[in-house]
């Protein structure tokens, strides 16, 4: 493949074009598939102005400029939603092997609109173990090509480091991830590559990628409710290695605060606005499930200026969640459970169910779990955990009513 042909198109990488922030009231017809999943049905015609990315921002090292505001879902069934944020300005979208099928979703899109796009897609965690070889993860990759209907991902991440369950750093340690990867690069299948994390090791992994490797990416979930993070941050940006934020609405739910936010602002735009006003941030990759949400995520471009009444909101909005919400990368309670129960892991399955409205997938998910590590126990524990928590999170009880709801 040429350069010239890798090169994103100029309008989709170097546009600025203006924010017409234009709040709700678009008419979306929203249904849900068998699986619980949301479909986006179609926007209705309208003469609206659509607000549009009003920022590109350098990424990393990568020779690419993206939008402030990227595209995520992980249940995507219809790349209509894609083609949606496209015409909203968003050029980067984000997938992984394990989102059912968005990959192949996306790739109803190819060749057609495969320069609009910088791709960042994930191989399964799994597959990261110290014994993997060279061979496993290119094929794995060519895998994730073929079903995205490509010849190149801009960047292929290995999924979830820093989660014990999928055992200790020497899984990232393997020698032969980072010469795979450089293999994939030379062939042009992967051009740059990178890491992903929400796990209790996150900030442990990501520092020993970042000073041992050629990483390009790194992915960290993060929100205005977690904390030490920052240091790994100042680190990418030292070293131009690129940072997209994941999990950046916290424990968002729908909560209508717009009576205090500017011009009818969601708490969930201040919650991005937030995000984009810290440094080291070049992007955040954000699961986008209806047109709405597309409009509602693209309106808080830019300029991340809030104001003084909206923070305090968004203070008073953590301040409700403090005690529910689990924080992607904290560790403290991680060896208070003698049965191993993956305390972090459940919560978040919890969260899913409850506050990202996605109840199939939490079951789903907790139903993978084996038996020994599910919480029914919890039941009848003397509690060991209670106490661990530095945000005070009452772990047994949350996990009592996480087994209740999540239990087929
Ligand atoms: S309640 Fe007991 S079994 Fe459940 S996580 Fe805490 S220590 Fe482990
Ligand atoms: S429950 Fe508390 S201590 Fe445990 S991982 Fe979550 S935030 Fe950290």
């Amino acid at each position: 493949m040429k350069q010239s042909e890798r090169n994103l198109s100029r309008r989709s990488f170097l546009g600025t074009g203006i924010a017409g922030i234009v709040g709700a009231g678009l008419g979306m017809a929203e249904v849900r598939d068998a699986r619980g999943q949301d479909k986006p049905g179609t926007p209705e015609p309208t003469t609206e102005k659509k607000p549009q990315i009003a920022e590109y921002r350098k990424l990393g090292r990568t020779k690419y400029r993206v939008s402030d505001i990227g595209f995520g879902n992980a249940g995507m069934q219809d790349p209509a939603l894609l083609e949606y944020a496209m015409e909203r300005g968003i050029n980067y979208v984000d997938t992984a092997r394990q989102y059912y099928d968005m990959e192949k979703v996306i790739g109803k899109l190819f060749p057609a609109k495969r320069d609009k796009l910088f791709i960042t897609t994930k191989l399964e965690p799994e597959l990261f173990t110290p014994e993997t070889t060279e061979e496993q993860i290119l094929t794995a990759l060519d895998e994730s090509l073929e079903r995205l209907n490509t010849d190149h991902v801009d960047c292929c991440l290995i999924h979830s480091v820093g989660d014990p369950n999928l055992g200790d750093i020497t899984r990232i340690q393997n020698p032969n991830i980072v010469t795979a990867f450089e293999k994939a690069r030379k062939a042009g299948k992967a051009l740059y590559w990178g890491a992903s994390s929400h796990g209790p090791k996150m900030i442990e992994e990501f520092n020993w990628l970042m000073d041992n490797t050629s990483i390009d990416l790194i992915m960290p979930g993060m929100n205005m409710m977690t904390k030490g993070i920052e240091p790994v941050l100042a680190k990418a940006r030292q070293k131009d290695i690129a940072v997209v934020a994941m999990k950046s609405l916290s424990a968002a739910k729908k909560i209508d605060y717009s009576k205090y936010m500017k011009e009818g602002r969601t708490a969930r735009q201040g919650l991005l606005k937030w995000m984009l006003a810290q440094p080291n941030i070049d992007t955040i990759s954000i699961s986008m499930r209806t047109f709405e949400d597309v409009d509602e995520f693209v309106a808080a471009s830019g300029n991340p200026k809030l104001t003084y009444r909206e923070r305090e909101v968004l203070q008073g909005y953590c301040a409700l969640l403090d005690r529910d919400y689990c924080r992607p990368g904290c560790d403290a309670c991680l060896n208070a459970c003698p049965s191993r129960v993956p305390i972090h892991d459940i919560l978040r399955y919890r969260l899913y169910f409850h506050n990202y409205g996605r109840e199939k997938y939490a079951m789903e998910l907790y139903s993978a779990l084996p038996a020994s590590k599910k919480a029914g126990q919890c039941v009848s524990c003397a509690g060991h955990c209670q106490g661990s928590c530095p945000y005070h999170i009452d772990i047994q009880d949350k996990l009592i009513s996480a087994h209740a709801d999540l239990t087929v």
